[in-house]
């Protein structure tokens, strides 16, 4: 299992609730989509009305779903959580969308992966809310349109790409979730720390930000490892001589970066002298769905400038070169 992982199994999920900060002033970062959501917040309860439909999308851990808990804390109302995989039938939705209380707000994950059938269903829902149901089996069958409470549609994808436009378009909304910057990320490993009750300082953080490669969840699962280890090797509290052991231990190293990208990237230099190499190569070279490649390990090895994507495959720069101590060739 990779500590960089983008699955959370379930001790992790209660882990991950108690971590959660419950407003936007107490979550950290992404400065842009929070600020645009706190106007959309204060103007919609000024008109009392129910908020707009939201898109939040970008690479798994970043505070999606945790941004959706926030949203219906600060419109006062509930939440139901949900997944694309999850509502395989109209009927699924249907059910889920009648439940609703005037204002709620649906939550729904992976929303790139409902089903066209299912998407045209929450059309008029997300619309005008209502729902256009058929009653009924051939000749006597007939549609009933039922209303539905107002609610506020919140969905999150790691591939907003892959929501049809006419999907895209009707959220009011939109929230493109970045990597966190490392200041950020310490500031993330402070406050987690803090509620473990686990003495950190300074520099110990920053080492762990710096290796949670821009992403939140990361960072908490490494200061939870690191914890652990200052726990049963130490007095419990986190210096840097410690948290860099651990760390070591982890097979994290300095950039972030796990034995599984080592073995990717040396694998492109070796095998295909830096590229380019087609995705699908690629994940077959390390036995990954070329789906996770693309949606989980690849675009942070693009956003520190690792790998660049030409029309031909994907190309090693000469960072990655530097990086493991190899002669740049042709320099
Ligand atoms: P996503 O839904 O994008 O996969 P989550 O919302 O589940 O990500 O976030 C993963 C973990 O990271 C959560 O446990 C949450 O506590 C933490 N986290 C995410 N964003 C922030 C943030 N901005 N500030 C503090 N913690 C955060």
């Amino acid at each position: 299992d990779r500590i960089i992982s983008s699955e959370v199994n379930e001790s992790e999920i209660s882990f991950e609730q108690s971590l959660r900060p419950q407003t936007l002033k107490q979550y950290i970062g992404q400065e842009q989509v929070k600020g645009n959501l706190e106007i959309f917040i204060k103007a919609a309860k000024l008109r009392e009305e129910t908020l707009d439909h939201v898109l939040l999308y970008g690479p798994p851990g970043l505070g999606k779903t945790t941004l959706a808990v926030i949203i219906a804390n600060e419109m006062n109302v509930n939440i139901r959580t949900t997944s694309g995989p999850a509502i395989e039938r109209p009927g699924d939705l249907a059910a889920i969308l009648t439940a609703l209380e005037p204002g709620d707000v649906l939550f729904i994950d992976e929303i790139h992966r409902l089903s066209r059938s299912i998407e045209e269903v929450l059309y008029p829902a997300m619309e005008d809310f209502c729902l256009d149901i058929v009653i009924g089996k051939g000749p006597t069958a007939r549609s009933v349109r039922l209303d539905l409470p107002p609610f506020t549609l919140v969905g999150a994808t790691t591939r907003a790409g892959a929501l049809s436009a006419p999907f895209r378009d009707r959220f009011g909304v939109l929230g493109r979730l970045e990597y966190y910057k490392e200041e950020e990320l310490k500031n993330i490993v402070k406050r987690t720390a803090e509620l473990f009750e686990t003495e950190i300082d300074d520099e110990s953080a920053a080492e762990i930000a710096r290796r949670s490669r821009g992403t939140p969840r990361i960072a908490n699962r490494l200061l939870r490892r690191v914890r652990d280890f200052a726990q049963v090797k130490g007095d419990g509290e986190i210096c840097l001589a410690l948290a860099k052991e651990a760390l070591e231990l982890l097979q994290v190293d300095s950039m972030g970066l796990d034995h599984i990208d080592h073995k990717l990237l040396k694998g492109m230099i070796e095998k295909f002298r830096g590229g380019p190499v087609g995705l699908d190569t690629i994940a077959a070279s390390i036995g990954e769905e070329a789906e996770t490649i693309e949606d989980v390990y690849e675009p942070y090895l693009l956003q520190i400038g690792f790998l660049q994507r030409t029309p031909r495959g994907r190309i090693v720069t000469p960072k990655v070169y530097q990086h493991f101590g190899m002669e740049i060739p042709g320099v």
